[in-house]
C-alpha cells in the first residue's frame, strides 16, 4: 500500500532521508519510532506532498506519489493527479487543527462535501455515525473549544475517516494530550485499526501503544531505517545498540 523506494530528502546541505526504503502492506500497523530528528515527520509530510522527494520515488496503492503514467512513461504529476493521490491519505496531527469557528458535525462534513461531492444529507448521516464511533454522538451541534483536548482529537480522528482514506497517518496524536486523557484516545485508535482494513503509519513517542497496536516497528536513525521488526522482537531484543540506547532512554 505505501513504498519507499531510495528515497533521498535534503533540505540544503542536510541529508534528512539517506536511500530510505521501505513498503507497508495494506492494513497494516506500522509505528515509526526514533530520536528526535530522525526523519519521521518528514516521511509523512511526502506523504501528505507537503514536501517533495529529492531523489527515489514512492508509491501508494502502487501508484506514483510524485509521477503519472501517460503511455508507457512516467511524468511529474499535475496538480489533479497529486489531489487525487492525496485523497486516499488522511492524516491526524499532532495540534487536531480543528476548524475553531465551526461546528464539530461541520468539521466532519466539511471535506466530504467540498472535496468527494457527498449531499449534505449523506454527509451528515455518516458524520453522525463517526461521533457514535468515537463517543461523542451527543455533541454534533457545539464548537471545538467547548471539548476536552481528547475529545477534540476524537473529532479529528471522526474527521479523517469520514474521508474513507486507504492509509491514515498518525503523527504524535497523542502528546498534546492531558496524561488522563492519553489512553482512551490510544483504545480508540487500537479499536479502528483492529475493525477496518485502513492501514496505518504512526509516529509515536508511545512505546507501549507501538508495542501493543503495530503489527511491525519501524526503529530510524539518522534518516534510515536501523530495525524493522514485530514489536514484541523489536522491545524485548533489538539487535542494534542505537535501539537498545535508545529504548533504555524513552521507556
Ligand atoms: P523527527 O520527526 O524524527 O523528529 P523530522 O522529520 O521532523 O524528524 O526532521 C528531520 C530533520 O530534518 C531535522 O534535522 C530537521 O531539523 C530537518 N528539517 C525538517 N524540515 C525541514 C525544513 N523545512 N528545512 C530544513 N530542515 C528541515
Amino acid at each position: 500500500m505505501v513504498e519507499f523506494a531510495d528515497v533521498v530528502k535534503r533540505f540544503g546541505d542536510t541529508t534528512v532521508l539517506d536511500e530510505l526504503s521501505f513498503t507497508v502492506a495494506p492494513g497494516e500497523f506500522v509505528s515509526l519510532i526514533g530520536p528526535s530528528g530522525s526523519g519521521k515527520t518528514t516521511i509523512l509530510r511526502l506523504l501528505m506532498t507537503l514536501e517533495r522527494v529529492t531523489e527515489g520515488t514512492i508509491s501508494v496503492g502502487g501508484e506514483p506519489l510524485s509521477h503519472m503514467r501517460r503511455g508507457d512513461r512516467l511524468v511529474p504529476a499535475d496538480d489533479k493527479h497529486l489531489a487525487a493521490a492525496r485523497r486516499r491519505i488522511g492524516m491526524v496531527f499532532q495540534q487536531f487543527n480543528l476548524f475553531p469557528n465551526m461546528s464539530v458535525l461541520r468539521n466532519i462534513t466539511e471535506a466530504p462535501i467540498r472535496v468527494l461531492g457527498q449531499s449534505r444529507a449523506e454527509a451528515e448521516e455518516r458524520a453522525r455515525e463517526l461521533l457514535d464511533l468515537v463517543g461523542l454522538g451527543e455533541r454534533a451541534g457545539e464548537h471545538p473549544s467547548r471539548l476536552s483536548g481528547g475529545q477534540q482529537q476524537r473529532v479529528a480522528i471522526a474527521r479523517a475517516l469520514a474521508m474513507r482514506p486507504d492509509v491514515l497517518l498518525l503523527d504524535e496524536v497523542t502528546s498534546a494530550l492531558d496524561p488522563e486523557l492519553v489512553a482512551g484516545v490510544l483504545d480508540l485508535l487500537r479499536d479502528i485499526a483492529t475493525t477496518t482494513d485502513i492501514t496505518f503509519l504512526c509516529v509515536t513517542h508511545e512505546m507501549g501503544f507501538a508495542r501493543k497496536v503495530s503489527d511491525r516497528v519501524l526503529m530510524f536513525d539518522h534518516g534510515r531505517v536501523i530495525e524493522d521488526a514485530p514489536p514484541e522482537r523489536l522491545f524485548t531484543a533489538p539487535r542494534e545498540e542505537r535501539t537498545r540506547e535508545f529504548l533504555h532512554a524513552v521507556l
